[in-house]
């Protein structure tokens, strides 16, 4: 993140270190942002084997008065260090529900299952995450059955108990948890029978140039296999073409979400793609 000026700013490479100073910069903005409602959901298709769109997953975008949209790679990672996750990751919550009561208002289509939320570390470990979820499901009138959860590997690690407890409560509620980007944090495969997680997703570095002959689709195929006996369902992630796909469906997968299918879009789009797409 470079200065340009006041409130002005420009982002290079994610990846990049960024300085204290341009640290500073981005929280600032990211400060902004949330009183000046720049913050938006787009969604992404998650489809079945016949194309079916089952889901979606919601993923924050910052549309920027100077520079346009700024995609989560870069400014999550500082909102997360700083704290501003927590009430970032809150307005995605009620932001989410709200758009899905909108959208069960003018007709959500039988085959549409869930609409996923990431949830960041710091964001899920504060006391009242469970609360806030409930009391916002209540406020919009969402069924909890409607609700998916996308939490990390990482962040589960050193808060086994806690961390299932807090699952436990709003499973109670109907809402279901997705294992997100499985495969890349430190993976431990023993939380994946403590926790009561009900979807798994496989990372899309499993996924691109998948083959069925591969070293990567052995791996792939103990991943899902071991998904099969803990009942959990699998959604592939990151599938950008149609060898991909059939790669995955012969190794036993059949929920995906990718390029291939449909980039995320904006709430409009969606629920267009939505009533095109399950007419059927
Ligand atoms: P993620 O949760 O793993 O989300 C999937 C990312 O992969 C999204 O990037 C999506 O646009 C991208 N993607 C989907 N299909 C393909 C594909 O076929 N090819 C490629 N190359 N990429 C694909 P996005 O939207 O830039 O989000 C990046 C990350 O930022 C997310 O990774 C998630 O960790 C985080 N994030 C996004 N929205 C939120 C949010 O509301 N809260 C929190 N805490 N984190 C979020
Ligand atoms: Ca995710
Ligand atoms: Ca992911
Ligand atoms: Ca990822």
């Amino acid at each position: 993140v470079k200065t340009l000026g006041r409130n002005s700013f420009q982002f290079f490479d994610p990846e990049m270190q960024s300085s204290a100073q341009e640290r500073l910069e981005v929280e600032k903005g990211l400060h902004q942002a949330l009183k000046n409602n720049e913050f938006e959901l787009w969604f992404q298709p998650q489809v079945d084997s016949h194309d079916q769109i089952l889901g979606a997953e919601a993923l924050l975008r910052w549309r920027h008065p100077d520079t346009g949209i700024i995609m989560p790679g870069n400014f999550i990672q500082i909102a997360e260090e700083s704290g501003q996750i927590v009430e970032i990751g809150n307005w995605v919550l009620l932001q989410a529900f709200k758009q899905l009561a909108s959208w069960r208002e003018q007709g959500l289509p039988e085959s549409f299952k869930r609409l996923a939320i990431n949830i960041s570390p710091l964001q899920f470990m504060q006391v009242d995450f469970v609360d806030r979820v409930l009391q916002m499901l209540d406020q919009t009138k969402i069924p909890g059955l409607l609700i998916e959860l996308e939490i990390t590997e990482n962040m589960l690690l050193n808060n086994f108990e806690i961390a299932g407890n807090k699952m436990k409560l709003l499973k109670k509620r109907g809402i279901s948890f997705a294992i997100d980007d499985f495969g890349t944090g430190y993976s431990s495969l023993r939380y994946l029978h403590y926790l009561p997680l009900d979807i798994l997703k496989i990372d899309r570095s499993f996924v691109t140039g998948l083959c069925p002959s591969s070293e990567l689709a052995a791996i792939v195929e103990v991943i899902i296999a071991t998904a099969d006996r803990l009942n959990l369902t699998v959604i592939a992630e990151g599938v950008e073409t149609l060898s991909e796909r059939s790669a995955l469906m012969e190794l036993g997968c059949n929920c995906f979400q990718g390029y291939l299918f449909s980039k995320p879009i904006n709430a409009t789009l969606f629920y267009q793609k939505l009533q095109a797409a399950n007419k059927t």
